[in-house]
């Protein structure tokens, strides 16, 4: 474990805002030396765990105590015929991982390519893309409650993972992930409930569709609406798609006609995007924070642009958004 002290995290996020760390500090090895030496120097719950920083806005100049994940270590734990259980520690890059099992034969999480971010923080936020979700293929997760100072083994379900949502979402920054495991399958089963990947593997047989060719594909689809975080800074989706029941939907289909929903068990998921490209913000800026103009869920850095300036940006999309459709968005981003 290392500590450094008066670190700048401009390059630790992908919105590229500066902001200090006071103290970070670097858990670098799962070893029952490293995790007593973590509860010596971290009496407290840290200020904030960081992951890559592409799901945080940094709004405060400086933050006490960060504390980061950066081991690599990643194992088979188990296999048979049809399974593999693949165990990696929560410092891994989760893209690199997704091309790592690839190569290797093992399939599952293809859908989830080039998604930024680390393994940690695909449990904490149930990551999701074109149709697959962490939760469909995480197996248990090791975490260590820096509140009662245990190590805990969780299964999936005790996880009670949700929409970009889990447990350790409701506790910020008290549980710390160790290493995730996921199980997945030793043959490939291309996952294409997700319309662009239907339309694109159309005249397709599965038995002909390779996990490299799809991967190479969402990476494609990724690209053609995102920015790039080396490119310009954002945290991806900014707001959640609002989920709202069967009665409000028909009630803004009345006053909305081509308001679009997709069922969900009771409810209806209504694409946040429809309703914010609808307030007119797409493509939009305010101070040196903007709306991306092929993807209106994105907020962007302009460049140099603060924390602050990109939370009055959201908030005035919510208000406008909540004047309209009587709907409150919520951040997928985190604000610290
Ligand atoms: C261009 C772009 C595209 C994106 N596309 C998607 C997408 O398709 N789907 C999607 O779901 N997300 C997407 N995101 C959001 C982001 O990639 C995910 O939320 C990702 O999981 C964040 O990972 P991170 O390591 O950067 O976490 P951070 O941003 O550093 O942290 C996110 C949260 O996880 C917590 N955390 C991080 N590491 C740990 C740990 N070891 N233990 C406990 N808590 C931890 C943090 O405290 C924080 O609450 C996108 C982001 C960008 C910039």
């Amino acid at each position: 474990m290392r500590i450094e002290h008066d670190v700048s995290l401009r390059q630790k996020n992908t919105f590229g805002i500066e902001a200090k760390a006071e103290s970070l500090v670097l858990f670098e090895q799962n070893t029952d030396a490293e995790i007593e030496s973590l509860f010596q120097q971290v009496q407290h719950i840290p200020t904030l765990i960081l992951g890559g920083g592409s799901n945080v806005v940094f709004t405060s100049a400086t933050i006490p105590l960060v504390l980061q994940h950066s081991g690599q270590k990643i194992e088979v734990a188990k296999r048979d015929d049809n399974t593999v259980l693949v165990t990696a520690d929560a410092g891994w890059d989760m893209d690199c991982l997704v091309q790592h099992c690839i190569s290797n034969g093992w399939y599952g999480l293809e859908n989830l390519s080039a998604i930024p971010g680390t393994v940690g923080a695909s449990v904490v936020q149930n990551v999701g893309a074109y149709g697959v979700e962490a939760k469909d293929v995480v197996h248990s997760v090791d975490v260590v409650d820096l509140q009662c100072r245990e190590v805990l083994h969780m299964t999936n379900a005790e996880c009670q993972f949700g929409y970009r949502d889990s447990l350790f979402k409701h506790f910020p920054n008290r549980f710390f992930v160790l290493r995730v495991a996921f199980l997945l399958s030793t043959h490939f089963h291309p996952c294409l409930d997700y319309k662009a990947l239907q339309t694109r593997f159309e005249r397709r047989e599965n038995s002909s569709i390779s996990a490299t060719e799809m991967r190479s594909e969402i990476c494609n689809l990724r690209w053609s609406k995102l920015p790039r975080p080396e490119e310009n800074g954002s945290a991806g989706s900014f707001f959640k798609n609002p989920v709202i029941s069967k009665a409000d939907f028909v009630a803004l289909g009345s006053r909305f006609a081509n308001i679009p929903g997709h069922e969900v068990d009771t409810m209806v998921k209504v694409p946040a995007a429809w309703l914010i490209e609808y307030c007119g913000w797409k493509g939009r800026s305010m101070g040196r924070a903007a709306v991306w103009p092929k993807q209106p869920l994105v907020i962007y850095n302009t460049g140099n642009c603060s924390g602050k300036e990109v939370r009055a940006l959201a908030e005035s999309i919510q208000q406008d958004v909540f004047n309209t459709f009587g709907i409150a968005l919520q951040t997928e981003a985190m604000f610290v």
